[in-house]
């Protein structure tokens, strides 16, 4: 490609910003799929100004620019695909202000998740949205994802902590979304439509993001099952009884074993589920609550069902639940994590269709997930070095989202399209809403530089 615009990217935001050499672009080439796209230069950027010029620029040259957070996405959305400029969010990273009062904080886009919790700690406040990545993915990454977390039943997700977001769009004018108000309706509501949009509509360079007090109480109870099902219909229960865990995670057989191959914290590998909950609230409602967990699950034949003994075993445990990918990642050259989400009411079948599909393709596959949210992560262990490990994982790919949308469910509960699911959209979206989505994205985009080739779906094929 013709790189005669990198001298005037330089005059924007520095040469040392610039990062041209091919050692250094391979950095900026992976994300946490494992795929591998090279962009032809990645530029680190630290204020709006600075990413509207070089939107303007990569208008005049019609090169592509890809919004970059810190790669833990797990569907492609910031690999160049299409070669350009993969832009660097996060040197983006301050805190620019806290509000106690209206329970608001407002960060650059590239700060990493978990510090803006840590910024409010003092105050006895807290940011919600948890993902298992929140140690190393940013808020700009969060939004584009509209991601999910460990406390998405009683917390929500990503989408519900936005007020306002100032966005970059892809012809370079800055521009302000949403308020900070408790309420407001005027006009379109832009901020959910940037939320989950994926980088494919606009950078976001800052948030004003909600915040909530901190519980003054919690317990985290473990629960063991001899097998998926009974762990499944007892998160069914749980809510059916009327408690709204903090979090309520489902772990199975080949994922306690990864963990404990990795962590050695002592969980039992005989068992064929756990489940790891979180009630939280007022003192004595938490103990109500923990009490009722307690009591379902024993229920539903618990084989073990007990509380974390302190705050350093609840921590172990917390922490094993967010190693459940990369311990499963350690098994096989080739980790394909499925984000299949359905009602909760249907995630006695989804786990049994996953099973009969594993067993129909004799693929290993972990299975860990939000079980309260119905989102499950079906873990494919594999080779895709191997032609026809690759064509089997491609079955069974498949097989999982056709169950999950015969089940009524739909392709990604919160990793998004990307690249890795964008074929599989017809599966779940009509035509004319997949053409509606691409008017919408022609309409911020026309020069289509942003983010090209994702959630880009060929109807024909
Ligand atoms: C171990 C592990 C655990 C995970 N657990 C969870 C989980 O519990 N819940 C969950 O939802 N996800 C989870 N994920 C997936 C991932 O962490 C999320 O999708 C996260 O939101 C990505 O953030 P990021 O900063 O890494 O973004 P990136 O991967 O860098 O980018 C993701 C998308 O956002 C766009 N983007 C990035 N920054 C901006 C910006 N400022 N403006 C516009 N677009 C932008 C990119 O173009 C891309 O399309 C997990 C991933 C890993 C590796």
């Amino acid at each position: 490609m013709d790189k005669k615009y990198i001298p005037e990217l330089e005059k924007i935001v520095g040469p040392e910003n610039v990062i041209t050499s091919f050692e250094e672009r391979l950095t900026y080439s992976y994300d946490s799929t494992r795929l591998e796209y090279l962009p032809d230069v990645a530029v680190k950027v630290r204020d709006a100004q600075q990413i509207s010029s070089i939107i303007k620029l990569a208008n005049d040259y019609n090169i592509p620019v890809t919004p970059r957070g810190a790669a833990t996405g797990l569907s492609g959305g910031c690999l160049a695909v299409k070669g350009g400029i993969s832009l660097v969010m996060v040197e983006m990273n301050k805190v620019l202000d806290i509000n106690p009062i209206d329970l608001l904080i407002t960060v650059e886009a590239g700060i990493v998740t978990e510090k803006v919790s840590k910024a409010v700690e003092h105050l006895k406040l807290f940011y919600p949205p948890d993902p298992g990545s929140m140690k190393s993915s940013t808020i700009g990454g969060n939004i584009a994802e509209n991601a999910g977390g460990l406390r998405g039943l009683k917390y929500g997700v990503t989408k519900d902590y936005i007020n306002s977001i100032e966005v970059v769009l892809p012809t370079g004018e800055i521009v302000n979304m949403g308020s900070n108000t408790v309420k407001a309706v005027t006009g379109y509501n832009l901020v959910d439509l940037m939320c989950g949009s994926e980088g494919t509509l606009g950078i976001i360079t800052k948030a004003t993001l909600g915040l909530l007090p901190v519980p003054a109480d919690k317990v985290s109870i473990l629960a063991f099952f001899k097998d998926m099902t009974d762990a499944a219909k007892t998160v069914r229960d749980i809510v059916a009884e009327g408690v709204i865990t903090a979090t309520l995670e489902i772990v199975d057989k080949v994922t306690i074993n990864a963990i404990e191959d990795f962590l050695k914290i002592g969980l039992d590998r005989t068992v064929g589920a756990m489940l790891l909950i979180e009630v939280d609230g007022q003192k004595g409602a938490v103990e109500i609550e923990a009490d009722i967990v307690m009591k379902v699950c024993s229920a539903n034949n618990a084989l073990l069902v007990r509380r974390a003994k302190n705050d350093k075993e609840r921590d172990e445990l917390w922490a094993a639940r967010r190693a459940a990918l990369s311990s499963l990642s350690r098994i096989k050259p080739s980790t394909i994590l499925e984000d299949a989400t359905v009602q909760r009411s249907k995630m006695v079948e989804l786990i049994n269709a996953v099973n009969e599909i594993a067993k129909k393709y004799n693929m290993l596959i972990g299975t860990f997930g939000h079980a309260g949210d119905g989102n499950l992560h079906p873990t494919i262990l594999t080779d895709l070095r191997i032609p026809e490990e690759a064509e089997k994982t491609e079955k069974v790919i498949e097989e999982i989202f056709n169950a999950t949308i015969a089940l009524g469910g739909t392709l990604s509960g919160e990793h998004g399209i990307g690249i890795t699911k964008a074929r599989y959209l017809k599966l779940e979206l009509s035509k004319p809403v997949y053409d509606l989505m691409k008017k919408i994205k022609n309409s911020f985009d026309p020069d289509n530089i942003l983010n090209p080739g994702k959630m880009e779906c060929n109807w024909d094929f």
